[in-house]
């Protein structure tokens, strides 16, 4: 089995490029926000507090995240049974993502599930810890990064073309106050993990990172 494991902070491009190379060669991709995201959707739909972290460690026995693929191999998030997969781009559910995924009963309920899905599949897994935690043994670990400038004019973009109000500082506060919070989190936090290999993104196009990574994988495999 082989695993790649792509690591970043928010906005580096990280869920285009992993999605394109998987494609490319066929290697099932897992998105591990998604599922962080589906447990903060959980916890806004129920009106918890993001920072009481006792009643958040107490009802993660009452959270069942689980994955499925669609006909066109498509993730999809399955939150207690139901598919919450076009619940969970908002702002506000990765802002409660970032706070949340702090606490390690969270973490400690997707491991497992993101650990076993490396066992029996050729797995494309981004995340913010997966070279430094998940699976510390990858094949290929990948620290995708960009200027928080770039990043922010990235999603900036994004929004306007979906027709979105928004304000570029804004929209840069956010990505700086999130990696904040990942890379200073005391669990698993947001850092480049020694043997990965650092891409910036700044300055390169779409393809040109993918092209980047698949010859960084042609060495290793
Ligand atoms: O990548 P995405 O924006 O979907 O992630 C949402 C949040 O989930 C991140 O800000 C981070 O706090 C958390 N996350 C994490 N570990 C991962 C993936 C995501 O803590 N492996």
């Amino acid at each position: 089995m082989y695993s790649i494991a792509i690591d970043g902070p928010a906005g580096a491009g990280k869920s285009t490029i992993a999605k394109a190379i998987a494609e490319r060669i066929g290697f099932i991709y897992v998105d591990t926000g998604a599922m962080y995201r589906a447990i903060a959707l959980y916890f806004l739909r129920k009106g918890i507090d993001g920072h009481d972290r006792e009643r958040i460690a107490a009802e993660c026995p009452n959270i069942h995240v689980s994955l499925a693929y669609d006909d066109e191999g498509r993730q999809q998030v399955i939150l207690n049974g139901e598919n919450v997969t076009g619940y969970i781009r908002k702002e506000e559910v990765g802002k409660m993502a970032s706070v949340t995924s702090a606490v390690p009963e969270v973490r400690e309920a997707l491991l497992d599930l993101q650990r076993d899905m490396a066992k029996t599949s050729d797995v494309l897994m981004d995340g913010r810890d997966i070279g430094t935690n998940v699976l510390p043994d990858a094949s290929l670990k990948i620290y995708l990064t960009a200027s928080s400038e770039v990043r922010a004019r990235r999603r900036y973009d994004e929004l306007k073309e979906k027709g979105m109000d928004c304000d570029l500082a804004v929209i840069k506060e956010d990505i700086i106050a999130r990696d904040k919070q990942d890379m200073e989190r005391e669990i698993a936090p947001l850092c480049k993990a020694e043997d990965a290999v650092l891409i910036d993104s700044s300055d390169l196009s779409v393809p040109e990172v993918i092209d980047t990574v698949i010859a960084e994988f042609n060495k290793v495999k």
